[in-house]
């Protein structure tokens, strides 16, 4: 565990923001997490990193959850402030060199487009295709950071994505080449919808990667 200081907070919508804080020198590679918790609390969360490899600050994207027993007071802290940080953690990690095929597809369902914000500001010139679900179009968190044709924005709750209706459904009228590498992070349900869809289109189970955030 180490100590990391808060630099900002910033607000995206009202329950979702982003912890900057000191990078303290900490390795990792893109698509890895981090546990985070408040000095003196016993309860640590785990936390995509949202920001870069090459960056010099630590960013993770928090979405407080109602009655959740640690993001209401994650969204408290304020610039100065302490946090403990262990890590980095995990297998979803993203290393284009890897693939002969440079073709990626990225899905997300809320705050699990975080990894995907961190690939594409490690590797900028990636090839890939980003389908973004969430309730309301407002939660489009940071889209601007990512090349605005490569995304798709699909929203349940509004009219203001590009696809009204679940990323499960945008993803069934797709077509895929099956040597796409996809990558799925978010809520179990979507990724287990997600995976048998891209399997039933061909895609074989070594090209898809995921990462269950509840
Ligand atoms: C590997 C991994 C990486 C993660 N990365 C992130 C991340 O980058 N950003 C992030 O916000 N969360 C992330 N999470 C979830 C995070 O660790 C916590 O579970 C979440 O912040 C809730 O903590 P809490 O103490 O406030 O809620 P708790 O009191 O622990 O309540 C948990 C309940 O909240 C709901 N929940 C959990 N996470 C979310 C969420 N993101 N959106 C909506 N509902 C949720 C679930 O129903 C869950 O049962 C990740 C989880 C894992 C396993």
């Amino acid at each position: 565990m180490n100590i990391h200081k808060i630099i900002a907070i910033r607000q995206l919508t009202e329950h979702t923001f982003i912890l900057q804080m000191e990078r303290r020198n900490m390795p990792f590679l893109t698509g890895q997490f981090i546990t985070i918790r408040r000095p003196g609390t016993i309860d640590q969360r785990e936390y995509t990193v949202y920001s870069g490899e090459k960056d010099d600050v630590m960013e993770v994207l928090v979405r407080e959850v109602n009655y959740g027993k640690v993001t209401p007071r994650l969204k408290k802290l304020k610039p100065g402030d302490q946090v403990e940080v262990d890590g980095p953690f995990g297998f979803f990690r993203f290393q284009p060199n890897m693939f002969p095929v440079q073709d990626f597809l990225f899905v997300a369902t809320g705050t699990g487009i975080s990894p995907f914000h961190s690939f594409v500001r490690t590797y900028p010139n990636l090839n890939y295709r980003l389908v973004h679900g969430v309730r309301y179009g407002n939660e489009c968190y940071d889209h601007e950071h990512f090349e605005k044709e490569r995304i798709t924005l699909c929203t349940t709750g509004d009219q203001n994505g590009h696809f009204n209706g679940r990323v499960t459904d945008y993803l069934a009228s797709q077509e895929i080449n099956p040597e796409t590498q996809c990558f799925l992070c978010g809520n179990s349900e979507m990724i287990q919808q997600a995976f048998d869809i891209l399997s039933g289109k061909g895609v074989p189970v070594q090209n898809i990667y995921t990462e269950v955030y509840f």
